[in-house]
Formats: structure tokens, sequence, C-alpha cells
């Protein structure tokens, strides 16, 4: 039994729908999935609509950039409530933030005399949380640029003339808004933020777990987290963070949880749910 856990659709910056996405996640044999787009939960609905038919055990989520001591994280928030009205408000801050963020990088696009319009962009992204890849989505569309490396690598990268920082809300307020959302905050990718400092910090602040299986963490990299998760009691979770086709082929389930490290974060949901409805 496995579990894929980092997915995004084009509700945010990934390019399958909910149900494209839940069909891939059947056909490669998993058991359970959760969905964690960007700054959004629009497309949990449809998805655990997609999970069900198919016999999938759906876990909501979402994707927020964070910020802490000035390094960029990223925490993902799971079993968090979809129709929780504070979650919602923020999550609509974010996406303007996001929609201006879009604006700001045409226009440096444009300062460098490629007439990429917002526009275009918007039209591409076709969503209410637009990012980097749908600009770079666009550039290539136009013929500005010949693939996403190239938009990437000369443009939308960090240190590059149109990239523009994100607003981030501040990892303390943001494992808070998981929390107070019923979920559990769980930080994404350790190996590319390469912050382990910060780690006994977020565990103060109530982090429930790492996310120790990741495409782009190597087998070694994976290890060094599973000792952290065990040195501070973390539950462990993993997924491709598919994004739709990267160099012609879907990494959904490319990495697989497996059984057990699900079945613990299953039970610590439960757990939180018993105890939020005694008290
Ligand atoms: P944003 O949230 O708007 O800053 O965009 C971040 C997203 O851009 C990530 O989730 C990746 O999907 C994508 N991304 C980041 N770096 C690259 C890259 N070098 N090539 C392609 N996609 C990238
Ligand atoms: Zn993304
Ligand atoms: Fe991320
Ligand atoms: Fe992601």
């Amino acid at each position: 039994m496995f579990a894929d856990l980092h997915l995004h659709t084009n509700f945010s910056d990934g390019t399958f729908t909910p149900e494209e996405l839940a069909e891939r996640g059947a056909k490669a044999g998993l058991a359970a999935m959760a969905l964690t787009d960007h700054d959004t939960v629009e497309g949990c609905a449809r998805m655990a609509a997609a999970c069900s038919e198919r016999g999938i055990r759906f876990i909501t989520g979402t994707e927020l950039t964070a910020e802490l001591q000035g390094n960029e994280l990223h925490l993902l928030g799971y079993f968090i409530d979809i129709d929780n009205p504070t979650l919602l408000g923020e999550m609509k801050k974010f996406q303007a933030v996001r929609q201006s963020r879009i604006h700001e990088m045409v226009k440096r696009l444009n300062d460098l005399n490629i007439p990429l319009r917002a526009e275009t962009v918007f039209k591409v992204a076709n969503c209410q949380s637009p990012g980097r890849p749908h600009v770079g989505r666009a550039l290539v569309q136009e013929g500005f640029c010949t693939n996403m490396d190239e938009a990437f690598d000369r443009f939308l990268k960090k240190h590059r003339p149109a990239f523009v920082p994100k607003m981030r809300v501040s990892a303390l307020d943001a494992i808070e808004l998981i929390h107070q959302s019923g979920g559990l905050a769980v930080m994404a990718h350790p190996g590319l933020t390469r912050s382990d400092e910060l780690i006994p910090r977020l565990v103060d602040e109530g982090l429930d777990g790492i996310e120790c299986f990741h495409t782009k963490h190597s087998a070694s990299t994976s290890d060094h987290y599973l000792k952290i998760a065990a040195r501070y009691n973390l539950l462990i979770t993993g997924g491709s963070d598919c994004h739709g086709f990267s160099k012609g082929k879907p990494l959904i389930g490319g990495v697989k949880l497996a059984g057990e490290h699900l079945q613990k974060l299953l039970d610590a949901h439960q757990r939180r749910n018993d105890r939020v409805n005694r008290q």
C-alpha cells in the first residue's frame, strides 16, 4: 500500500485536472493521495469525488510559502477543513499577492523588451493562484522562450531579472493557520530548503511532520531527514510534487510513501480530532 501526498492540479501550477490526477493515481496503484496546490484548496472537492470513485483515500491539503528568519520554506497542511473561513480568508490574500506579482514580473519582462502581456499569463493560468510556471508557459507559448528551462534560467529563477519574491507568511503563523483549520503541518522538501537549523524552532512551534521522501531528494537526503524525524518525533511524509508532465512523463506515483507512514499520519490526525472533540 503506497501513497503520494504531494500533488498539484490546474487549480494552481499543475497541468492536470483533479479528475486526470486521480485517474493517473489509480493507474499508478496509489492507495491514498493528497492534493497540495499552492495557496488554494479549490481543487479538493473535485479531487475527493474523483478519488472516491476510484477507491482511493483522499487527504485534503495545501502548500503554503512561508518564511522563517529570512529563509523561504514550504509548509504542507494536511487534513485541513476546506470550508474553514479563516483559512479561506488568508488564502484569498495570498492569491491576491500572487496576482499582483504576475503584473510585476510582466513589467520586468517588458523592461527587458519582452512584450508579454499580463492578460496572456492570466489566460494561461486560468486560476486564482498563478505563479512563475504560468509566466514560463506564457513565454513559451508566445515564442519568447523555447522551453520552461530556458524561461526559468533566463528570467524567472532567483537572481534572474524577472524574479519577484512572493509575500511570505511567517512560518509560525502558517503552522497556526493549518492547526486552526484542523490540519497537520509538515515541512515540504527540506532537502531543497537546506535550512536544517530552522527545524528545532519549527518543532517548538508545533510542526507535526517532515517530507522525507520527495522527487528531488536522493536516497541519502531521505535517510538524513528520516533521522531528523526520529530525533524530533516528527511524522514522516512523502510525495512526488507532480505538476503534470515533466520531461515527457508525469511524476505522480514516482515517490511512494509506505503504508506504515501513512497509517501514522492518519492516526495522528485521528488523535488530534479526538482531542479537539473532548475540549
Ligand atoms: P512560485 O510559487 O510562483 O514562486 O513558483 C514556484 C514553482 O515554480 C514551483 O512549485 C515549481 O513548480 C516551479 N519551478 C521552480 N523552479 C523551476 C525551474 N527551474 N524550472 C521549472 N519549474 C520551476
Ligand atoms: Zn508548484
Ligand atoms: Fe514546494
Ligand atoms: Fe509543490
